[in-house]
């Protein structure tokens, strides 16, 4: 397997192409620690982007299929998709307001999305949203039935054509800016978890498990 996703001209960053990525490495690190997907396709003309929680197993991402299923009932070869996943690293405030960015880590993903039918590999997939979602919970969750699995439509794309692109670092202002009695910087964002508050369900005597207790991003 290639440490680089060849780009084409459906990937290849046009706009700011220096940062364009396209090693492997980088781009499983951002699919890694994204929770959330947005699935694009079309219908009959009109483009659909549906947010979904998927996973990245191996060489290939699996997402739930609630939305595109529908359109792939019938169409065995798949529906083509274009699956992107951003993280916000922060507000770039710069002296303009022209100048105002994001840093941010976003993978951008084209290819044919078809239902995953086997059960084991639907399994496999739901084993990766789960753990996902937090690792440690599929082994003391529930873990899905077959009549379960069987509501459950899972789409697989595999990855092959992948672009991920980068904004980091500081501000970038116009020469003359510079000079501009004006704040300048970067506020960090990050995704931070709280502390963990019990279902008004769950017995009193079940404590909250390590792997939850101690689970930080
Ligand atoms: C949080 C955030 C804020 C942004 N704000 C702005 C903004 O204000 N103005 C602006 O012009 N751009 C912004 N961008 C970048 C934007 O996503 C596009 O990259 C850009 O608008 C168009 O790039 P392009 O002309 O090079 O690509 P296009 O010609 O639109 O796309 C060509 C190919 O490049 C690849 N590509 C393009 N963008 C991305 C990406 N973000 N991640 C991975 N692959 C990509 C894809 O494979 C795509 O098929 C932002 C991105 C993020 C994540």
């Amino acid at each position: 397997m290639s440490e680089t996703f060849a780009s084409n001209e459906r990937t290849r960053v046009v706009r700011e192409p220096h940062r364009g990525v396209y090693d492997r490495e980088s781009i499983n690190k951002i699919l890694d620690e994204g929770f959330v997907c947005h699935v694009g396709f079309t219908v009959d003309g009109q483009p659909f982007v549906i947010p979904t929680i998927y996973a990245r197993v191996g060489d290939a991402i699996y997402f739930h299929g609630s939305a595109a299923s529908r359109v792939l009932r019938g169409a065995s070869a798949g529906i083509a998709v274009c699956v992107t996943v951003t993280l916000v690293d922060g507000l770039v405030l710069a002296r303009s307001v022209f100048n105002h960015s994001m840093n941010y880590r976003s993978v951008v993903a084209l290819g044919k999305a078809a239902l995953v039918d086997a059960p084991a590999e639907k399994f496999e997939a739901l084993r990766a949203f789960t753990e996902k979602v937090l690792p440690g919970r599929w082994n003391d969750a529930r873990q899905p039935n077959e009549k379960e699995l069987k509501a459950t439509s899972i789409l697989r794309l595999p990855l092959t054509e992948v672009s991920a692109k980068m904004r980091t670092g500081p501000v970038e202002d116009d020469v003359e800016d510079y000079a501009l009695r004006v704040w300048a910087g970067i506020v960090p964002l990050r995704l931070a978890a709280d502390a963990p508050v019990g279902d008004a369900r769950c017995d009193a005597r079940i404590a909250v498990p390590p792997y939850v207790a101690q689970w930080r991003r």
